[in-house]
């Protein structure tokens, strides 16, 4: 199996070193990924300057491609460009933080298993639920793992991919995997006001994560709960009942 690993954290975050890792016991491991941290980039690409690719042998297993550009672009470049033949798999992590209910319209992690999706690869996309405290990405590893070689076995429909979510917990205190679908994140006291040393005013985007109400089945809810949430996404954002009311509205 061909797996390529990307991330939005950067190729020399620690996610994608514990994901490498684990996946060379499975497969053949290439790494394509942004030479910086470009987490919250979306599904971004460049295309006003140019991409630069440097081969990158890092320690092993991270050998690959460090590149110049988003996590999007980075699958775009390695499918379409850098690599002899297209990989059976693209998955995106482990990001350090969670990428939950609509967060992953934002995510440059889970955009980056999208690209893979959208070229008709299986992809997947892995994150921690740590942050400030204290984590390890082992376990979210061995999650990875797992789910790449049942996807091998049993192959997920063309253009969907699975968003994981692995609570920062001891592999004995996870309660197990939770089938999910994607909740709603909201937050407040989004953007302080501040002042540079010339007395302009700038803002700094930051806040916290309002409560807000989620469905028992929901991801956010499942990894509150302890459990290791596998929401399926597809990319087709058409709303179909909508697109069937605005049929019979006289135009
Ligand atoms: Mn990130």
């Amino acid at each position: 199996m061909r797996i390529l690993v990307t991330n939005d954290d950067g190729i020399h975050a620690a996610g994608i070193a514990a994901l490498a890792k684990e996946l060379t016991e499975i497969g053949e491991v290439m790494v394509a990924a942004p030479d910086t941290e470009k987490s919250a980039t979306s599904q971004a690409i460049t295309v006003h300057q140019p991409i630069r690719v440097d081969r990158y042998c890092g320690a092993q297993p991270l050998q690959g491609w460090r590149i110049g550009g988003t996590p999007t672009d980075c699958v775009k470049i390695a499918v379409e460009a850098l690599m002899e033949e297209p990989p059976d798999i693209v998955v995106s992590g482990i990001n350090h933080g969670p990428n939950l209910g609509t967060d992953v319209l934002y995510s440059g992690t889970v955009s980056a298993a999208i690209e893979g999706a959208l070229h008709g690869i299986p992809a997947i996309a892995v994150s921690l639920d740590a942050w400030q405290e204290e984590y390890d990405f082992t376990v979210a590893a061995q999650y990875a793992r797992k789910v790449v070689e049942r996807v091998s076995r049993e192959p997920i429909p063309a253009h969907t991919l699975l968003n994981i979510n692995v609570p920062n917990l001891a592999a004995q205190e996870i309660k197990g995997i939770a089938v999910t679908r994607l909740g709603v994140r909201q937050y407040e006291n989004v953007f302080e006001q501040r002042q540079d040393p010339r007395g302009r005013h700038y803002y700094w985007m930051g806040g916290k994560v309002a409560h807000t109400e989620n469905a028992p089945d929901s991801d956010i809810v499942a990894v509150q709960q302890g459990y290791v949430s596998i929401t399926p996404i597809q990319l087709d954002l058409t709303d179909e009942s909508l697109r069937q009311q605005l049929q019979t509205w006289s135009w």
